[in-house]
């Protein structure tokens, strides 16, 4: 398949010929409308004739001097604005949404000549970690269809497994990238906080939410990240650090680099066969001269109560717009796990209660940034799992609130502190899911993380693997 192939591969395919731009978005299509009814990806598909025409068109054009994502096929997240382009951010609030402009990720992407094929299921606002929170029925996960694609950036993940896209655009609050990412075999970036300008992507809580790539390798999402990041004056958080050109050094040597592995993280509640596929994966980066050693996170048990009180505020404040006063929609188009988060958030931010909890759980994001920061001296990179648990089965986490949020311990404390994480695959269960792991750095080392990814998957075919699927 075509779409098996790394981007560079296709980008060197497309120059010498060997097939055509349109060639690929045939077999996206193709694999669209052959998969997409059992997985449920996509809530907008642009229609086939535009997007063959601008492929036709991008061949015409020729491929030399042009960035490697020129003619490739994407998908984003639902929480992209797309002038013109249905948006949802899969709630039904939104359900006739017709943006008037361009969130910069888009923009970017449009220059570059990539090409658009829909946008995508996820958890209604980035509500959840299963991809089931959404007013568009849930995701399927490709390698096993009765489980969920993981959360909230599920649709873009499954999409990429099952070769629908080349890449996507998800965002990242508290591990929509990763944890789909994992469960679904694929490689995903949370970045640097304010490393992509966040202009355009809906917010669920602002002081946490990321822009990052999604595709098969660290190699493809560093030619998308150095597409995409960069400081925007439309968002007045984006950095205006330099953007490395991050796909040009991945082959640097990681010998020297020292892995921390924290011990808090491998303890009691993680699945024993994520745990074992970890274990292998850091002997396999010792074979490269990794060095690793035990460190120790103590903050993290408080990640989660943290998280959902940081989170929950921010997102009561963002979701105040559509409480039906102002733009005649009804506040009971949310869903019930969207209410709760609101009604937590506004609990929490009220006097009273702000004393108690909002400000006390930002005191103690203060202590998380101090541990990573003291961390992330005694290593290079932090490794850890990104799911407790393989893909739970359908039902399952929107059932059970609770349980839903603990499934979140591994992701959520890293954006609060706003260092970046790269999740790759790292092995299967003997039921054949996907196993997940992540790797932490500090601020803005994205280029680091993409280096160990690669030489990891210079090792490895897990991240080539794909889902058996039948029409
Ligand atoms: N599962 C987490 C939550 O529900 C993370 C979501 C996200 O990153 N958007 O908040």
């Amino acid at each position: 398949m075509l779409a098996d192939k790394s981007i560079s591969e296709i980008a060197r395919a497309f120059r010498d010929k060997e097939f055509s731009s349109e060639d690929l978005v045939k077999e996206c299509l193709a694999n669209i409308e052959k998969y997409n009814p059992q997985i449920n990806a996509f809530i907008t598909k642009i229609d086939k004739d535009i997007v063959l025409s601008e492929a036709r068109q991008k061949d015409r054009q020729g491929f030399a001097g042009k960035s490697l994502l020129f003619g490739i096929p994407y998908v984003l997240k639902d929480s992209y604005v797309t002038r013109g382009i249905m948006t949802t951010a899969a709630s039904n609030v939104l359900k006739n949404y017709l943006p008037q402009y361009d969130a910069t990720v888009y923009c970017k992407l449009k220059e570059t000549g990539a090409i658009l094929l829909g946008k995508m299921n996820m958890d209604a606002w980035g509500h959840g970690g299963s991809s089931e929170n959404t007013d568009f029925s849930p995701v399927h996960n490709p390698w096993d269809l009765t489980r969920v694609a993981g959360g909230s950036s599920g649709g873009p993940a499954a999409a990429i497994a099952a070769r629908m896209c080349l890449f996507a655009i998800g965002e990242d609050t508290g591990g929509s990238i990763r944890n789909p990412a994992a469960w679904c075999n694929i490689t995903g970036l949370k970045v640097s906080y304010g490393r992509v300008s966040r202009y355009g992507c809906i917010a669920y809580a602002s002081s946490f939410d990321t822009v990052g790539p999604m595709a098969k390798s660290a190699e493809d999402c560093a030619i998308i990240l150095e597409t995409i990041a960069g400081h925007d004056m439309y968002d007045g958080t984006s950095s205006k650090n330099e953007v490395p050109r991050y796909s040009q050094k991945l082959a640097t040597p990681i010998k020297n680099v020292t892995v921390g592995m924290p011990e808090e993280f491998f303890q009691k509640g993680l699945d024993r066969e994520i745990k074992k596929a970890i274990e292998t994966a850091v002997e396999k980066l010792q074979k490269l001269g990794v060095k690793s050693k035990v460190i120790s996170l103590p903050m993290i048990e408080y990640g989660i109560p943290v998280y959902y009180l940081i989170g929950p505020s921010e997102t009561s404040s963002n979701l105040a717009r559509y409480d039906g006063i102002r733009y005649g929609e009804t506040r009971s188009n949310f869903t019930g796990e969207t209410m709760r988060r609101i009604m937590i958030g506004t609990y929490a931010l009220s006097a009273g209660y702000y004393d108690a909890y909002y400000k006390k759980a930002q005191k103690a994001r203060t202590l998380f940034i101090r541990e990573y920061e003291k961390a992330l001296n005694e290593c290079d990179v932090i490794l850890m799992p990104v799911n407790p648990t393989p893909p739970t089965k359908i039902g399952e986490l929107i059932n059970d609130p609770v349980q839903n949020l603990l499934a979140d311990i591994y992701t959520v404390s890293q954006n609060p502190v706003g260092v970046p994480s790269l999740a790759i695959p790292c092995g299967f269960t003997k039921s054949g899911l996907p196993i997940g792991m992540q790797l932490v750095g500090k601020m803005f080392a994205e280029e680091k993380l993409l280096q160990v990814g690669y030489a990891y998957q210079q090792m490895n075919s897990w991240h080539n693997q794909k889902p058996k699927l039948t029409p």
